[in-house]
């Protein structure tokens, strides 16, 4: 009826209106949020698939917002980048994970690299190479113990983005392609840069073993990538069939809810303690 439709449609407006609002709200309370300390640094471990040791933490930011409890980064992390707010929360999350490569230095693990997660409009950003640097050089770190993930896109590799991305490759970082396979119509960036890392999004993951084509585009990747001389990391793996099967491709570093959540500093110190991985 006229009137059940009308009521839809208020129904949808409500709720578009309740998004907009929740937006704006996150929006406006980004640069309090940092002030107030309500943002975390959470760690993924990635295991090596052959010797079965945690080699690598990924660092995931996390906002405890205190009404609307913990908000993830993929509804904020987009507002930031909007609102131009990604510059100095990135610069926080590098930060922070640089003060916490320290602690675990302390804690007996030396070599373990910390991954973190980059925008490109960071990479776009002028002072971006002088922010890393400083930041490596006070804490004392080697370029060596931390590796940035960068999300696969066409802007990644051109203008000033292309510029920075060659310029950390020449300091010593290590560079990360992020959802591989997700954001790029050419490969011919790979031939450009000296790169480490490629890491199959979970969306390829996720039904590998019941879709033929996905386990064929993860082989693929896999393959590609060895070719490449570049690690190739998985992402999204939750069960141990997934595991085994990454394994069995070739993958190099395997991630996901099978191996860890995401940990808050102190509980990934005691994981990585009892950490024993036993699969078949
Ligand atoms: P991403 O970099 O692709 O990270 C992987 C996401 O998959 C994370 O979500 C992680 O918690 C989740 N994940 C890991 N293993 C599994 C699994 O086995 N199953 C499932 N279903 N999910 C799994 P999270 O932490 O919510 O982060 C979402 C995205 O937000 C990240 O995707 C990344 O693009 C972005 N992000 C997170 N932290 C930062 C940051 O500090 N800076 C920037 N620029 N982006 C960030
Ligand atoms: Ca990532
Ligand atoms: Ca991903
Ligand atoms: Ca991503």
């Amino acid at each position: 009826s006229k009137e059940s439709g009308r009521n839809r449609l208020s129904a949808y407006s409500n709720r578009m209106m309740e998004d907009l609002e929740r937006k704006i709200i996150l929006e406006t309370q980004l640069a309090s949020a940092m002030v107030n300390n309500e943002f975390h640094v959470f760690y993924q471990p990635i295991v090596d698939a052959q010797s079965l040791q945690v080699v690598k933490v990924e660092a995931l930011l996390r906002w405890k917002h205190p009404e609307m409890g913990w908000i993830s980064p993929s509804e904020f992390i987009p507002i930031a980048e909007t609102s131009g707010m990604i510059i100095p929360l990135g610069n926080w999350v590098i930060y922070q994970a640089c003060a916490d490569i320290i602690k675990l230095k302390q804690c007996g693990y030396p070599d373990l690299i910390v991954t973190v997660n980059v925008s490109v409009l960071q990479l776009e950003q002028d002072p971006f190479l002088e922010v890393i640097s400083r930041i490596l050089s006070e804490a004392r770190i080697r370029p060596e113990d931390i590796e940035l993930e960068i999300t696969e896109s066409t802007t990644m590799s051109q203008g000033k983005a292309a510029e920075t991305l060659m310029m950390l490759l020449d300091l010593g970082v290590k560079i990360s392609v992020d959802d591989f396979g997700t954001g790029y119509s050419s490969l011919s960036y790979l031939r450009r840069y000296p790169l480490h890392t490629i890491k199959i999004d979970k969306s390829f993951i996720n039904e590998m073993t019941v879709v033929d084509f996905d386990r064929t585009i993860s082989k693929a990747i896999i393959d590609l990538g060895h070719n490449l001389q570049l690690k190739v990391v998985a992402e999204g793996i939750e069960t141990e069939e997934h595991f085994n099967l990454l394994r069995a491709l070739g993958c190099d570093e395997i991630q996901g809810y099978f191996i860890s959540k995401p940990l808050d500093f102190a509980t990934m110190c005691k994981f990585l303690q009892n950490f024993n991985l036993k699969v078949g």
